[in-house]
């Protein structure tokens, strides 16, 4: 059960099917175009979504909104720097900011940078500094704990090809996000580590979900099955040379990022050019407030009973829409539960977007909103124009956002879905109207097929 009870409510709306199917039409087919005030439940990110505990509250009334210095700074840096071991601790408005201040910084042009999966915003940021993202995940199936890792084979070989470009640093991904949130395991970055000190180059790691990780590594290695979650993730940012996150994610704030590392010529280098963007190092974009409850966030999250119930909501989610005959992705992780849309609706092809057809369904049967990972997101890879290529899957994730819905919430989504998956045959292909060049499927706007 919820390891909380509810101190403050927000009523959630209830569209009736007439609205929905009204609404749905006027947003172009896309869900990211739909209005909170028509969505029931929402498990579009758990990104800047979570709920804040009383604690957190009360952090936000502490906090020192001083310019330079201010003391919702130094609980904040003191907290990370206890999580982390790192001495270097520079807030950023969002993780996006925070990785391409670090990357940009550290990496030059002709550069390459490896990584288990770079997550879009971060390949996006190690291009901007004309480098190369190369992603060498392991090969991933139901049977494997650690799905999360980065193949380390390979991973030797880049490192020794010397015609691609210096391989300046690994990037961890911990979870590995695009790989369905799936674990990176302690084994695996003990074995980078050493690779990387070997050749000279920096372990870093995209720590946004940094306590999911841990915890799943007590449950998946029996080696750590009596470790407390907060030392797992003590452990594996002890073996990095620094890192970055998204603290939207498991910082369990409304807004924000940071960056740490151990280099102080790095973090000096990481600071003038915060200064340029995010404002002065010791705010980064945020008002203090936000940092004395992001410290707060950082203690909370790696409470085991917290992340237990996150996990087991998690699989218990997975389960229900299992039974309610959805073909679900496993083992489910933490944040999300992922549903492979071209097993349900295998009558409507890659090229007329299964993902987001059970997406919309979905909307349209209960005011549910998923997220559509499929060729409407992945299938442009020729931005001037040409035909679309069908993405190697095609997934609708529901992502849980952090002590947000109880089981009751997601006992509704189950049955909804149930009613979706009887009815699969009739669910229709879609295609597009209008698209932009690049993120199309913020803005796009569909019809459907029939
Ligand atoms: C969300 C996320 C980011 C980007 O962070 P924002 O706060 O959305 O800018 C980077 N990496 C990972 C793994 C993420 O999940």
């Amino acid at each position: 059960m919820e390891p909380f009870r509810i101190k403050a409510v927000e009523p959630i709306p209830f569209p009736t099917s007439e609205e929905r199917r009204t609404m749905l039409s006027n947003a172009g087919y896309n869900l990211f175009r739909v209005p909170a005030r028509m969505i029931t439940i929402d498990l579009l990110t758990d990104s800047g979504t979570s709920a804040m505990s009383a604690e957190q509250w009360a952090a936000l009334f502490r906090g020192d909104e001083s310019y330079a210095g201010a003391r919702s700074f130094e609980r904040f840096e003191s907290v990370v720097e206890e999580l982390t071991g790192f001495p270097e601790v520079i807030p950023a408005h969002q993780g996006r900011v925070a990785e391409r201040i670090l990357l940009t910084s550290a990496l030059s042009p002709g550069d390459v940078s490896v990584s288990n999966t770079h997550f879009d915003t971060t390949r996006a940021s190690v291009e901007a500094a004309g480098a190369i993202a190369v992603d060498l995940p392991v090969e991933q199936n139901a049977s494997k704990p650690f799905g999360g890792d980065i193949d380390l084979v390979a991973l030797n070989e880049h490192l020794h090809e010397s015609g691609v470009g210096r391989v300046r640093c690994v990037v961890l991904t911990i979870t590995n996000n695009a790989g369905g949130g799936q674990p990176v395991s302690p084994a695996n970055v003990a074995a980078v580590r050493e690779l990387c000190d070997r050749h000279g180059v920096m372990l870093l790691l995209d720590a946004s979900r940094f306590a999911e990780n841990a915890y799943l590594v007590t449950q998946r290695d029996q080696s750590y099955a009596n470790s407390a979650p907060r030392d797992v993730a003590r452990a594996t940012f002890a073996m990095a040379d620094g890192c970055w996150a998204s603290l939207k994610k498991d910082g369990i704030g409304n807004i924000g990022g940071m960056i740490a590392v151990r280099d102080a010529d790095l973090a000096r280098a990481c600071r003038n050019r915060l200064i340029e963007t995010e404002g002065f190092p010791t705010y980064g974009g945020l008002a203090g407030r936000d940092l004395d409850a992001l410290a707060q966030g950082l203690r909370e999250v790696t409470d085991p009973d917290y992340l237990r119930y996150r996990a087991e909501s998690a699989r218990w989610f997975g389960d229900q829409l299992a039974a309610a005959g959805l073909p679900v992705v496993e083992p489910t992780g933490c944040h999300a539960v992922y549903i492979d849309a071209r097993l349900l609706l295998p009558h409507i092809s890659a090229l007329a977007f299964p993902a987001t057809a059970l997406a919309n369904e979905l909307y349209l049967a209960g005011a549910i909103r998923g997220c559509d990972l499929g060729t409407l997101v992945f299938g442009r890879v020729d931005p001037s124009g040409g035909p679309d290529v069908a993405a190697p899957r095609e997934l609708v994730r529901l992502t849980l956002p952090r002590r947000v819905y109880t089981k009751s919430h997601l006992e509704y989504v189950a049955e909804v879905a149930a009613r979706v998956a009887s009815k699969a045959a009739e669910v229709p292909g879609y295609r597009i109207v209008e698209q932009a060049g690049t993120l199309r499927h913020f803005t796009a706007v569909l019809a459907p097929l029939s």
